[in-house]
């Protein structure tokens, strides 16, 4: 970090007068020394007569068999204005029955069921029934075309797909033929069969029996495969094991800081880990009433439902955090947030702008936190009961070492413990919900591990009092005039000018700098791009990073490029700016047309 921007850090001061509820936990060191994941196994039930640990009996039979019985589980808001409620017993019993549906049709342990729909009941039935049978579930964004669908379920050896009738036609028909493996097609609002192959879920599920014995399953049975957001490169398909569970359960109790009886809204898709992880398995593990809406974001709707369902807890991301704020209004100012206890984020860098914002317009600070498909759980966090150093994604996670390493030659690391100095996240191997490899990619998955460190391909800081700074991806690092320059600061210097929504960084190949920055900018809504506005916004960001760091180009776009994910391609960027091919596309979002500026 340079001197003038480690001045300029803001803090957050908690202040524990203000909690009406005392976090899980308030002091960090001694959790650090007091915390071990087997600890936390125990405060978990595992199966009856040491049959091992299974996701979908912490996340609900043990409730269901418990005081929580009768209360809400899944409070699900449909698209159409219909609401569906869900006990723990409810659950028990739907998932019960669409794990005797998996055995009739013959898949075991191990077989592969895809979901490609949106946040429906049925989807959160099928995720804890498939953990249930000790099958493996692997969702797919609903949003996806037929390609990428063809590329992961071939990938992931898909047998079985979860889907509506519409997608089916749409997207699914057309790639049967490529798909030799799959055996059945499972409509979720189909009356009858389509025909040998494609049933009525309706139908299947008349017709199973409700109680279902889960069998034995050990912690490291296969119980989820997870794609990538594939930002910067080819989707990977991460396997996760049930052992994951531990972390979900932990970081669910010390970061999000959920509790029985909280009312938790995770919007996150679980057509992506963190609405898996996060969206399904933590809240349940808690005991917590879990809210699902299945309509897309509209910033009425959203505070709406925050206020209305009285939400304590809130996980959402940077790029929701950016929608409501280009409304230009303070929420807090129409709507009612007292009952929101902590608001957390991830996915993307968070921008102190960001933060800031929340504080005066949501009435309370937005909580950072990192982590990735392969590490399948929170590993990096700002905590409830931490001050907040503004624009740092906060501090490891109980039970998780992180450091910053440089890679040296022959395949080793170096830890690099100089504060504040630039390197790699790298992360001790180990942690229950570590991806145990990558679906016919053994390779990918090995490069990544070197001395006992899993190497993250992100780049940080670390303070001296062990506070991570996000700097970008390794492979969108610029290195300009033998500096190290971070797309994350660059990007969020250029949104603190009041004419930027968005922006987004690459290194453009220079002669004399080796590279030279360079900034895709998107503007707010009604501002005009100009000569003028460019040569303002240059002056502005050389001002705020010094010449070094500061873009020298800019051009002004209608829309950055994003995936599914919301996360901004750089890559794409940076291949499109210098004629190269764009390469792995399939989770590019289609620009919005005609809208700019609307959520
Ligand atoms: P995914 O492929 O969706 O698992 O993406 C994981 C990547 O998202 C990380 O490696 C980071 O580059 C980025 N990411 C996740 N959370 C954060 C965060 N809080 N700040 C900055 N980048 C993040």
């Amino acid at each position: 970090m340079t001197s003038a921007s480690r001045q300029s850090v803001k803090v957050i001061r908690k202040d524990p007068k203000s909690w009406t509820v005392a976090p899980n936990f308030t002091d960090y060191e001694a959790l650090q020394r007091e915390f071990s994941w087997d600890a936390m196994r125990r405060e978990l039930q595992g199966l009856p007569e040491g049959g091992g640990i299974n996701i979908a009996h912490e996340a609900v039979d043990r409730h269901a068999s418990g005081d929580l019985r009768d209360r809400a589980a899944l409070r699900w808001f449909g698209a159409e204005g219909e609401v569906l409620e869900f006990t723990y017993a409810d659950m028990k019993r739907e998932s019960d029955r669409f794990a005797n549906i998996l055995q009739r049709l013959g898949a075991g342990k191990g077989s592969v069921v895809c979901t490609l729909a949106d946040r429906i009941p049925d989807l959160y039935f099928t995720a804890l029934g498939t953990w249930k049978n000790t099958s493996v579930f692997c969702p797919l964004f609903s949003h996806f075309g037929p390609e990428p669908i063809h590329q992961r379920m071939s990938k992931g050896d898909a047998a079985i797909l979860l889907t509506t009738t519409s997608a089916y036609k749409r997207k699914v028909a057309g790639i049967m033929d490529r798909l030799p493996m799959l055996r059945w097609v499972l409509l979720t609002d189909a009356a009858e069969d389509l025909d040998a192959k494609t049933l009525s879920l309706p139908r299947l599920k008349e017709e199973a029996p409700e109680a279902f014995q889960i069998p034995p399953t050990d912690p490291e049975d296969v119980a989820t495969l997870h794609f990538t957001s594939g930002s910067t490169g080819a989707p990977k398909g991460m396997i996760h094991v049930h052992d994951a569970v531990v972390a979900h359960y932990a970081t669910g109790k010390y970061v999000l800081d959920l509790r029985p009886g909280d009312v938790f809204w995770c919007t996150a898709d679980p057509g992506w880990v963190t609405g898996v992880s996060y969206g399904i398995i933590a809240p349940l593990l808690h005991g917590s009433i879990n809210i699902v809406d299945q309509g897309e974001f509209d910033a009425e709707r959203w505070c709406g439902l925050l206020e209305s369902q009285k939400v304590n807890v809130w996980y959402t991301s940077p790029t929701a955090v950016r929608r409501l704020m280009r409304l230009g209004e303070r929420p807090r100012l129409y709507f009612d947030f007292r009952t929101l206890r902590c608001v957390h984020s991830v996915g993307e860098p968070l921008h102190a702008e960001e933060v800031l914002w929340s504080v005066d317009a949501l009435g309370l600070p937005i909580h950072d936190n990192w982590w990735q498909t392969e590490t399948g759980a929170i590993m990096i966090a700002n905590f409830p009961a931490m001050d907040i150093r503004v624009g740092s994604m906060g501090r490891p996670a109980p039970g998780v070492e992180a450091a910053i390493v440089r890679r040296v030659e022959g395949g080793g690391v170096e830890v690099i413990e100089e504060p504040d100095a630039p390197g790699e996240i790298a992360l001790r191997a180990g942690w229950p919900s570590m991806a145990r490899g990558c679906i016919h990619e053994e390779e990918r998955y090995k490069k990544d591990f070197a001395g006992g460190w899993r190497l993250t391909g992100d780049a940080a800081r670390r303070d001296a009092d062990g506070y991570f700074w996000f700097i970008g991806r390794l492979d969108d690092v610029i290195k300009s005039a033998g500096r190290m320059v971070g797309p994350f600061e660059v990007e969020g210097a250029l949104m603190e000018h009041p004419a930027v929504f968005e922006a987004g960084v690459i290194g453009k190949p220079d002669p004399l700098l080796g590279e030279s920055v360079k900034a895709f900018i998107a503007l707010k809504p009604g501002v005009e791009a100009s000569e003028e506005l460019r040569s303002e916004i240059l002056g502005f960001a050389r001002k705020r990073l010094g010449p070094s760091m500061a873009p020298r180009e800019i051009e002004f776009q209608t829309d950055l490029p994003k995936n599914r994910a919301g996360k901004i391609m750089r890559r794409l960027l940076k291949a499109r700016e210098l004629g190269l091919p764009e390469g792995d596309v399939s989770t590019l979002e289609p620009p919005v047309q005609g809208k700019r500026g609307a959520p």
